[in-house]
């Protein structure tokens, strides 16, 4: 199973909290798809065209800067390269201010079978902070569409631990937004990054961000809320209906062949003998994108042992866990027994449940996986 991530820079404006690779220049649009369009036709004689494509995901910045026929024409053209003849799940990343009914025609018949949309919160005063481009009414009627337009499979972000949500706030997203009858939604609790505008505001002391106690109770809330209304965590920060679950993402975790492309995008991929992997990706740098493409740096060499560990650290952030089978044959890794010790110790403080064959974390596991992750690990 293998899978193709698209980067699509563009953003009509800034977003407080933001570390992702971006740029307000629409103007660049016509020179990126230009790159976009050697890069693809780069990997027209490597081995990728010989394996089918399971998934195609275009994430950004805001993909839904693109018009449809944008999308019609870089499916085409990936189609001619790539082997996309089972492709099961196509994603585009939107945001509300952008779609309209006929919009989201055109993606559907571009071949694009499931959105995942940012709507971060529907509290007017939140979104301004947020600086996001859409207002609540946008989010709403962008929600409508998206039903009227039968679209099967969506999902929606949501953030939560905001500096001053209280958990009635966060109740009212989640009933707003499940009113809707979502199959998919991805929550993340805000992180303030350093070199964003969300972070300077914090050093100088302009905001004050959730502390771990009130972002757990936000956590809690979500599992509950979701959970009743039939959406189940199936990880840390994502929650489907059976039969909804992300394929991309789900490739991802479990270490799946993917190919990144446009600025910034990583890849990932199995070497022939199986046990060791590589991973590089594009230089998150527009006038360097738009220069020479493919630009690809910061070629990483996996072993055995470095993926056995990322693999726990992104397994036991699932709800299927890691298995130790698994572990053993693609990995060839063993627990030594003072990380078994540790796995038990979590096991009696109810982190996680280990039956013999399995590692799953508990919902209170699920809190701290990374510490869990690392203390095992270091054991
Ligand atoms: S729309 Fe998304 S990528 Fe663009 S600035 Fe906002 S959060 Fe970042």
């Amino acid at each position: 199973m293998r899978g193709i991530y698209l980067h699509i820079p563009f953003c009509k404006q800034a977003c407080t909290y933001c570390d992702f690779f971006f740029t307000t220049r629409g103007g660049l649009k016509p020179a990126f798809l230009k790159s976009l369009a050697a890069e693809t036709e780069h990997y027209r004689h490597s081995d990728w065209p010989a394996v089918p494509i399971s998934t195609v995901y275009f994430g950004g910045g805001t993909p839904s800067r693109l018009t449809g026929g944008e999308f019609a024409a870089i499916l085409g053209h990936l189609g001619s390269v790539f082997n996309l003849d089972q492709t099961v799940e196509t994603t585009v990343e939107v945001n509300p201010d952008d779609l309209t009914p006929g919009y989201l025609r055109q993606l559907k018949q571009a071949g694009v079978n499931r959105l995942s949309v940012g709507i971060q919160t529907f509290n007017p005063d939140r979104l301004r902070f947020m600086n996001r481009a859409h207002t609540r009414e946008h989010a709403l009627q962008c929600l409508q569409m998206i039903r009227e337009e039968g679209f099967r499979s969506w999902t929606a972000d949501l953030i939560y631990g905001n500096p001053g949500q209280s958990p009635d706030d966060l109740a009212e997203d989640i009933e707003t937004l499940l009113a809707f009858d979502p199959p998919h939604i991805s929550a993340y609790s805000l992180t303030v990054e350093p070199h964003t505008r969300l972070g300077s505001m914090v050093r100088k002391k302009l905001v004050e961000p959730a502390d771990d106690e009130l972002v757990a109770s936000h956590t809690e809330l979500l599992v509950n809320m979701l959970g009743a209304g039939g959406i189940e965590r199936y990880e840390v920060s994502n929650f489907a209906r059976p039969g909804h679950e992300a394929v991309h993402n789900s490739a991802y975790w479990s270490h799946q062949d993917y190919l990144g492309l446009g600025p910034g995008a990583h890849s990932f991929l199995w070497k022939p003998d199986e046990a060791t992997a590589k991973r590089w990706s594009n230089k998150p740098h527009m006038p360097e994108y738009l220069g020479k493409s493919p630009n690809p740096f910061g070629l990483e060499e996996l072993t055995p042992e470095q993926l056995a560990t990322e693999r726990m650290m992104m397994g036991f952030r699932t709800r299927e866990g890691v298995k130790t089978g698994e572990l053993k044959e693609r990995y060839r890794f063993d627990f030594s027994s003072r990380q078994l010790q540790k796995i038990l110790k979590f096991n009696d403080e109810k982190l996680l449940v280990y039956d013999g064959e399995t590692i799953r974390l508990t919902g209170k596991g699920m809190l701290v996986a990374d510490r869990i992750t690392l203390e095992i690990i270091s054991s």
